[in-house]
């Protein structure tokens, strides 16, 4: 699929596993160069060296905490040094939480606070002004279905993922006369080796196996009654990279929202005045 992005650059938080990784391949497929930055240094140099390989563009990893404003300047230097700005941000680096709102104290709030939302603010910040300068760019953030349909035991993270979902808005509306487009991705069930961690220790000294475990959450929760693979998800990203110049060259920019869902049950939405603003949920949980 050629969707026109050959030498575009991308900076991706988090792109060295799971969701984050299996985007960059995609866009590497496509030929675009890639930042990916994560904390763990070895692994993003080996994802960065294999992507280089595999695709022949150019992928560098950067060590950075993007809940850390110094880290998140030092990165937006980097990127305008090794590749004199960038045309695509993925703000995807991000975890669940697990507590309740009487017990968490104000640290842990700050933390995913300064994770989900002031990161996504601070790239924005940084790399906006070089997307300005190279005639336009996509901003796509990783929310999380929990922003709308919140899971009882990570209070922290549906506020601060719901909070991400509404800066995409503001942030939207503020950029799109810079031709920079803003959207949201609300994933649902996505099998990440996250959760694979996850389930081996909920069901270690069990008779329950971690993939019995991953299926009955899926089966509870997800109508599809399964996990989407990163790849699948991915997939989603690249129509949002490229949809509103597609719709614009067949003159069909009439719509308010696209919707993926795999099999979501759908909370009645009101329609939007906007036309460049848009969230979109995939494989959500029920
Ligand atoms: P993974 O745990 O597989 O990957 C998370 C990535 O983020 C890693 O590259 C990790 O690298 C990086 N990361 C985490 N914290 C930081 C940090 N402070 N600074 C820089 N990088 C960081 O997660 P997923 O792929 O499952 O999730 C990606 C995003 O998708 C998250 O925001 C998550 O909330 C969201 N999401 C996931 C769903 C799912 O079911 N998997 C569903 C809905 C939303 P390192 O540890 O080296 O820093």
């Amino acid at each position: 699929m050629d969707l026109g992005l050959k030498d575009k650059v991308a900076v991706i938080s988090g792109g060295s596993v799971g969701i984050g990784l299996a985007v960059a391949e995609g866009l590497a497929q496509e030929g675009v160069h890639l930042v990916l930055c994560a904390r763990d240094e070895t692994r993003l140099a080996e994802k960065a060296g294999e992507i280089n390989a595999r695709y022949g563009v150019k992928a560098i990893g950067i060590k950075v905490d993007v809940s850390k404003a110094d880290d998140i300047n030092r990165l937006v230097a980097e990127v305008d040094k090794s590749f004199g700005g960038a045309d695509i941000l993925i703000n995807n680096a991000g975890t669940g939480s697990n507590e309740t709102i009487m017990n968490a104290p104000d640290e842990k709030w700050q933390h995913y606070w300064d994770l989900h939302v002031m990161a996504a603010v601070r790239l924005s910040r940084g790399l906006v002004p070089s997307m300005r300068s190279r005639g336009g760019g996509v901003i796509i953030n990783n929310s999380s279905i929990c922003a709308k349909q919140p899971l009882d035991y990570e209070p922290i993270y549906n506020v601060t993922k719901a909070a991400l979902m509404m800066f995409s808005k503001c942030l939207a509306n503020e950029v799109i006369k810079d031709n920079i487009r803003v959207n949201c991705v609300n994933p649902g069930l996505i099998l990440t080796p996250d959760w694979k961690k996850t389930a081996t220790q909920l069901t270690a000294g069990t008779d329950t196996t971690w993939q019995e475990y991953l299926d009955q959450i899926a089966k509870k929760n997800a109508p599809i009654g399964r996990f989407a693979t990163p790849e699948e998800l991915a997939q989603f990203f690249f129509p949002v990279l490229t949809v509103r110049q597609l719709l614009r060259r067949l003159h069909l920019l009439r719509g308010r929202r696209l919707v993926e869902c795999g099999g979501v049950r759908q909370m009645p939405t009101k329609r939007r005045r906007d036309d460049e603003t848009s969230d979109y949920d995939c494989t959500g949980s029920d």
